[in-house]
């Protein structure tokens, strides 16, 4: 028998209801965000609150984060963080710059936050090349599905020993699992993941939060 759970929008309500501590500032910056065009592509509570848990979990202090949207999940980057803590949150969308400082400034974050603008192979190579290289404690892949493979290969550098490397939107609304789906998105997240179950660099997991959230530990 089979205990796997339908996680419909009723449980998942539930699930952020019951167990989500948002501070007023930040669930504001949510609600505007799911204003705003392309709002599926926000970090749902539960899972934003789950990568500031695991970054507490592994002391994180220096975190890249590709993706930035709106700064909800940022936020959450962030709070996880020490006060001598930084997360270079990288987006190459300007429309987006700057939505969510009122909200960092309120949380008391903002300095913790380096918000660059550009394409983020372009930002993360540049990483990849300073002494900075080996350094990062969290990377966290939000952004292009097409060139998953290439941040996950430059976070492989960029995150020290037992670094984690965190992938958002995994399970792609199912349709890596549907062999009829081929697009290039689907077909990117699929190899990947298949890529990094064979790879023996990493220890891998992939959790069924939101959209799909796999988790590579560096070894
Ligand atoms: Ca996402």
């Amino acid at each position: 028998m089979s205990n796997l759970l339908d996680i419909n929008q009723n449980l998942h309500s539930y699930i952020v209801d019951s167990s989500v501590r948002q501070p007023e500032a930040l669930a504001k910056l949510y609600s505007t965000t799911l204003t705003y065009p392309d709002s599926q592509m926000v970090t749902m509570p539960d899972q934003a609150q789950f990568i500031g848990f695991l970054l507490k979990l592994i002391n994180a202090k220096k975190v890249i984060e590709v993706g930035v949207y709106t700064g909800y999940c940022t936020s959450w980057i962030a709070m996880a963080l020490p006060e001598n803590g930084k997360v270079i949150a990288i987006d190459r969308d300007e429309r987006w710059y700057g939505i969510g400082q009122e909200c960092w400034r309120e949380l008391g974050v903002e300095s913790k936050i380096d918000l660059r603008t550009g394409e983020a192979i372009d930002i993360l190579s540049e990483l990849k090349s300073s002494s900075q290289a080996g350094q990062f404690d969290a990377v966290f892949i939000d952004a292009d599905k097409s060139n998953y493979d290439n941040y996950y290969e430059i976070a492989l550098r960029l995150v020290r020993q037992k670094g984690l490397i965190i992938f958002d939107n995994m399970l792609w609304s199912g349709k890596v699992a549907d062999p009829d789906k081929n697009d290039l998105s689907t077909r990117s997240l699929r190899d990947l993941t298949y890529k990094i179950k064979n790879d023996d660099r990493v220890d891998f997991s992939l959790i069924t939060v939101a959209d799909g959230v796999g988790l590579a530990i560096k070894r």
